[in-house]
């Protein structure tokens, strides 16, 4: 991991070098395009199947309360599935705005709902939260 291929005669070249050791093509593009550890670990947390994958997991959370309220006859059920919604809204509205703001080659406008609906998601989560446990 981490290598790149030469544009021109498609060696492998190794991450540091400036000039392609087969061919001597100076290498630009490539290495202007690596990005700090920290950017990386980002672009990994908020990859797109991990998103879509978030994004399924918190829906399955709430899915699940939903069931749990339907045939719950007492409280404790109301609890745990209230639980289980606000885990699964918070899931999904992290990676949102996670998802939002790494992923730069998306547009711009589906980044900033992606943002302004993770935002809301968490902000109803924490509001009931509040309403509900007092
Ligand atoms: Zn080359």
């Amino acid at each position: 991991m981490g290598d790149e291929k030469c544009s021109k005669c498609g060696a492998d070249i190794p991450m540091d070098s400036k000039f392609c050791l087969n061919c001597g093509t100076k290498i630009v593009k490539e290495t202007q395009q690596v990005h700090e550890p920290i950017h990386q670990v980002f672009h990994f947390l908020f990859s797109k199947n991990l998103i879509t994958a978030a994004i399924l997991l918190g829906i399955l959370f709430i899915w699940i309360g939903v069931i749990i309220v339907t045939f719950s006859t007492d409280l404790t059920g109301l609890r745990a599935a209230q639980t289980l919604n606000s885990l699964g809204f918070f899931i999904v509205g992290v990676f949102l705005i996670g998802g939002g703001i790494v992923n730069d080659k998306m547009d711009r406008f589906v980044r900033l709902g992606m943002i302004v609906i993770g935002v809301y998601m968490i902000t109803a989560v924490l509001a009931l939260s509040s309403l509900i446990s007092p």
